[in-house]
C-alpha cells in the first residue's frame, strides 16, 4: 500500500483516470462514481466513468451522465481507456468479480488502483484504499476522500454534493439504517449547504416510476409474496414471463424486497428473481441476522449484514426450494 502522501503527490498532476463501480450500479455506485468524476474533472484530469452494464433510468439525471461509458454497449472503446489509464478508481466494490469481465481487463494493467468502498472482505487488487464498513454508502467515503484526504472541500460544489447526497440517501434507506449516524447528517448537511436540493433529488429518484412498474409492486405484494411465520420470513418470486407481463426495465424491482421486510415481526426478508441469464437473489434482514453470509455460502454472492445479493443458475423453482432449506439451520437466529 502506497502512502497517503504519494497519492496526492500522483493526483496533483492532470492525469488520465477511469473510475468504475460495481455491474448493475446502484444510487451509492452511481453517485460516487459521478461524486468522483466532478471532483476530478475540476482538478484538470481526464477523466471517464465506466459502468460494467447499464444502470436505472432514474439515475439519469445525475451531472456527468452523458459521458458514462457502459461496458457492455461500448467494450472497444472501454478497453482502450481502461488499458491507457494511469490511474484507476473502483469504488462501491472490493473485488474485480463484481465488474464482469471488465474485472481482468482492470486486472492486467498497470494503472494504480485505488479503491473506495465499504463491503466486507477487500481483494487485494489495489495500491491505496479508503475502505470502511461502517461508512453507510461509498459516497460518505468519497466525500471523506475529498474533503479530509484531499483537504479539498472547496471543490464540493453542487454537481459533485448532488452526486454524493444521492449515495447517501439510496444507501442509508433515506436515512433511517442504524448506519445513519450524526456524521453521516453532519455530512448530508454540507451537501445540502454546497448546493444539493434534497426535495429534488428524492423525487427524481424515488417519485419517478413508469405505471408498470408500480402495478408490478402491486402484484407481487397481492399475488407473490410468501409468509413463513416460523422463520420470521418472507420472500417474493418471480417468474422471467412475469417480468416481462409487467415490461420491466432495469431498476424497476429496486426496492420490492423492502416491502417484504417492512412487515411486524419479519426479521428476513427475499426477492428471488428469473433473470435471462440467472437467478437473482436480494436479501435484506434485521438486527444481527446475517443477510450477507447466506448469500455467501449458498448463492455465490456477498454484501453487507443486513442487505446482501447473490445469484443462482438452478431454476427458479429449485432456487426458492434451496432458499427454504436452508432456513432451519438459522431458525435461532430468525426467532430469537
Ligand atoms: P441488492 O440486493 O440491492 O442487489 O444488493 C444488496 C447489497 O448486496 C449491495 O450492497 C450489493 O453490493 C451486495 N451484493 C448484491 N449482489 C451481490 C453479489 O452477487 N455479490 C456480492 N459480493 N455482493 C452483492
Ligand atoms: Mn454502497
Amino acid at each position: 500500500m502506497v502512502e497517503t502522501a504519494a497519492l496526492k503527490d500522483l493526483l496533483a498532476k492532470p492525469k488520465q483516470i477511469v473510475v468504475t463501480t460495481h455491474h448493475k450500479p446502484d444510487g451509492d455506485a452511481m453517485g460516487s462514481a459521478l461524486g468522483l468524476y466532478n471532483y476530478l474533472i475540476q482538478k484538470g484530469h481526464h477523466v471517464t466513468v465506466i459502468t460494467p452494464t447499464d444502470y436505472p433510468q432514474f439515475f439519469d439525471w445525475m451531472p456527468g451522465n452523458g459521458e458514462v461509458i457502459i461496458y457492455t454497449e461500448n467494450t472497444e472503446a472501454a478497453n482502450i481507456l481502461i488499458n491507457k489509464a494511469e490511474i484507476i478508481i473502483c469504488t462501491d466494490f472490493n473485488a474485480l468479480g463484481r465488474i464482469n469481465e471488465m474485472g481482468e481487463v482492470v486486472r492486467q494493467t498497470s494503472a494504480f488502483k485505488i479503491m473506495i468502498d465499504h463491503h466486507l472482505e477487500p481483494e487485494d487488487f489495489d495500491d491505496w484504499r479508503w475502505w470502511n464498513i461502517n461508512a453507510c454508502a461509498s459516497a460518505q467515503l468519497v466525500y471523506e476522500f475529498i474533503a479530509d484526504v484531499m483537504q479539498e472541500p472547496q471543490y464540493i460544489n453542487k454537481d459533485v454534493a448532488s452526486c454524493l447526497y444521492t449515495g447517501i440517501m439510496t444507501d442509508s434507506g433515506s436515512f433511517r439504517f442504524p448506519s445513519t449516524t450524526s456524521s453521516v447528517h453532519r455530512i448530508t448537511a454540507a451537501l445540502i449547504d454546497a448546493g444539493a436540493d434534497n426535495a429534488r433529488i428524492h423525487q427524481l429518484v424515488y417519485d419517478n416510476s413508469s405505471e408498470s412498474r408500480l402495478r408490478f409492486l402491486g402484484f407481487c405484494l397481492s399475488e407473490k409474496l410468501t409468509i413463513l411465520p416460523e422463520y420470521h420470513t418472507a420472500y417474493i418470486a418471480v417468474t422471467h414471463e412475469e417480468l416481462e407481463r409487467y415490461e420491466i426495465i432495469t431498476g424497476d424491482t429496486e426496492g420490492v424486497v423492502n416491502f417484504a421486510l417492512s412487515i411486524t415481526g419479519i426479521k428476513l426478508a427475499a426477492f428471488i428473481v428469473e433473470r435471462t441469464d440467472k437467478i437473482k437473489l436480494s436479501l435484506r434482514s434485521r438486527g444481527e441476522f446475517p443477510a450477507n453470509e447466506i448469500c455467501k455460502r449458498f448463492f455465490s454472492g456477498g454484501g453487507h449484514r443486513n442487505a446482501a445479493g447473490g445469484s443462482s443458475t438452478d431454476t427458479l423453482a429449485e432456487t426458492v426450494e434451496k432458499f427454504k432449506s436452508i432456513l432451519p439451520e438459522y431458525k435461532k437466529l430468525l426467532i430469537q
